[in-house]
């Protein structure tokens, strides 16, 4: 067969030739008796109940009370729909749909992003490696792990310098890591010098191994802050340990309120403020994120001026996984007691307050550039539109936030987006569903493609190649 025989995609810069019943490169095109047919169905969201708003739209405009579309609506995702590249032509979908009074307009298209990456949060206290280490998946460098949140581990991954900046197979592995993560599936991942890692977004990380269960109830001062009250009537003092702030009940002003007397305790560390210490042991996968298998390493000797035979000491981690209980021997020597049932219970009133531990994975895209020309021929006037709040972005249905400053860069959470959102082509880059509602007057004003407007009914009769596929719109 020729090249003259096939036919020329140019929904992205491949422009593969396919031949007749072939697909192009990216799996997403197929030559179709001589047409070039999009085989992914465009994916409409059923909005469901009433509580259940995929678009809750100009949510800060004054004089809008409304939402974008209302139970029983429809709305149209780019999913499936194709692409506006090269991005002179209107967007594949510009869909019209009526709200209360309101003529509204959906600018539907799949965008080819090479600016683009995923934001990865681990509810884990464990250490899984320095902040800015390299994030490694079949040996490959895809990303780095960034500053720690509340709880939290955090990994920045993908990015145009991954994406392009590295060799072909450094772009290779960073979109397929990209496109796994935002699809909802599992990747396996090396921290250099760190953890062993698999993460899907909505389930429990798999820290060297082993599934995490717990994410910390807080930091070792606030957990001394949340359970002194409970815990003063039934032991002398408390040690909460964390890698970052561990909290000391007979130091700390939770303690100090409630009448809990000196006790002569010691830690090591770096004291902060009273009853917080920083440092008091290096980072782990044991003791809340220490690295310590024994809390009396990170305990000094106890003031014999203070300190009393029979005291009561409980250590106890920032999940509660780990706990230990003493009592002061005549050497002031902190001898293990088992733990008594009323502190038992308070130990797993800790397990009880912390939320299971999930991986969380939000795109990251920056939709500023060219794709703007497919929604208008004057982009400038699209990002106004959207800093204005006019404009409603939606990354496959689910909000998007869109950062301040310059240009339209969006971050959302695929798991607010229906299974299978994303795909990739292979210069390499990620392909992402986008969509821009706003009133059909202001599409006008912004310089829209208003002679390109279809109704949904429209959009749905006509349907595509692939049929359309209906979800039901529970996003977030
Ligand atoms: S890789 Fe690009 S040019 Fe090739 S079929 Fe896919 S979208 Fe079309």
């Amino acid at each position: 067969m020729t090249a003259a025989e096939k036919i020329r995609c140019d929904a992205c810069p491949v422009l593969c030739y396919i031949a007749d019943g072939r697909t192009g490169a990216c799996d997403r095109y197929a030559n179709h008796d001589g047409n070039l047919v999009r085989l992914d169905p465009l994916t409409v969201l059923d909005i469901a109940g009433d509580d259940q708003r995929v678009v809750p739209f100009l949510s800060g405009a004054q004089d809008w009370e409304g939402e974008a579309f209302s139970s029983g609506a429809k709305f149209v995702t780019a999913i499936g729909a194709g692409t506006t590249y090269p991005d002179y032509k209107p967007a594949p979908f510009i869909v019209s749909q009526k709200v209360g009074d309101e003529d509204m307009v959906t600018v539907v298209t799949e965008g080819i992003f090479s600016y683009c990456g995923v934001k990865v949060k681990i509810d884990t206290d464990r250490h899984i490696g320095e902040e800015r280490a390299i994030v490694r998946v079949d040996g490959e460098p895809v990303g780095h792990v960034m500053t720690g949140e509340y709880g939290s581990r955090m990994l920045s991954l993908g990015g145009v310098d991954h994406l392009t900046g590295g060799s072909k197979k450094e772009g290779r592995v960073t979109c397929a890591t990209l496109l796994a993560l935002c699809n909802r599936q599992s990747v396996e991942m090396e921290v250099e010098d760190g953890a062993r890692l698999v993460i899907a977004a909505g389930k429990a990380p798999v820290i060297n191994g082993t599934e995490e269960a717990r994410m910390r109830v807080g930091c070792g001062s606030a957990t001394i802050g949340m359970f002194a009250r409970q815990w003063a009537p039934l032991v002398d003092d408390v040690v909460v340990v964390d890698d970052h702030i561990t909290g000391v009940l007979s130091e700390h002003q939770a303690g100090r309120l409630l009448d809990v007397p000196p006790t002569g305790i010691k830690l090591k560390g770096r004291k902060s403020t009273p009853g917080r210490y920083f440092q008091v042991a290096g980072p782990g996968t044991s003791w809340g994120g220490t690295d310590i298998a024994d809390p009396l390493e990170i305990l000094g000797p106890f003031n014999p001026k203070v300190a009393w035979p029979g005291m009561r000491l409980l250590m106890v981690s920032t999940t509660g996984e780990q706990s230990a209980y003493y009592t002061l021997n005549e050497a002031l020597e902190p001898v293990p007691t088992d733990l008594t049932t009323a502190l038992e219970a308070v130990v797993a009133r800790i397990s009880e307050n912390c939320e299971p531990a999930t991986a969380s994975v939000l795109f990251m895209g920056g939709a500023g550039g060219s794709l703007r020309a497919g929604v208008t021929e004057n982009p400038v006037r699209l990002t106004r539109s959207v800093k204005a709040a006019l404009t409603r972005v939606t990354v496959g249905g689910a909000p998007a936030f869109v950062w301040p400053g310059g240009g339209i860069t969006v971050m959302a959470d695929v798991l607010a987006m229906p299974e299978n959102a994303f795909g990739s082509v292979p210069t390499p880059a990620l392909v992402a569903p986008i969509e821009f509602t706003l009133r059909r007057s202001d599409y006008a004003a912004l310089g829209g493609y208003i002679n390109e407007v279809q109704s949904l009914e429209d959009v749905l009769a006509k349907g595509m190649p692939a049929g359309v596929r209906t979800e039901n719109g529970e996003a977030a």
